[in-house]
């Protein structure tokens, strides 16, 4: 993986580097989304089926990392985790 600087000084994963290794995994009434070891949730998509996602730590490690999706693509990915 390769990682720039977006335009708000965060760092953000190059595209066309991003992670083969992804999967929407159903958890409940809705879905989870695995990514190597991490794990993210999301509240929100629009009509143009864009959805962002939050690491699964973001509450309990202030981790501040989020994925935007187009359907079920990844669409990009901000910031670094504070955790392992
Ligand atoms: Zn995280």
């Amino acid at each position: 993986m390769r990682f720039t600087t977006s335009r708000y000084g965060q760092p953000v994963l190059e595209m066309g580097y991003l992670p083969s290794e992804y999967e929407l995994v159903p958890r409940g009434a809705s879905y989870v989304l695995r990514l190597g070891k991490h794990t993210f949730s999301t509240n929100y998509a629009n009509a143009a089926g864009m959805s962002i996602w939050y690491c699964s730590k973001r509450r309990r490690q202030k981790c501040k990392v989020r994925i935007r999706m187009i359907n079920s693509d990844i669409l990009d990915i901000q910031g670094l985790h504070t955790h392992n």
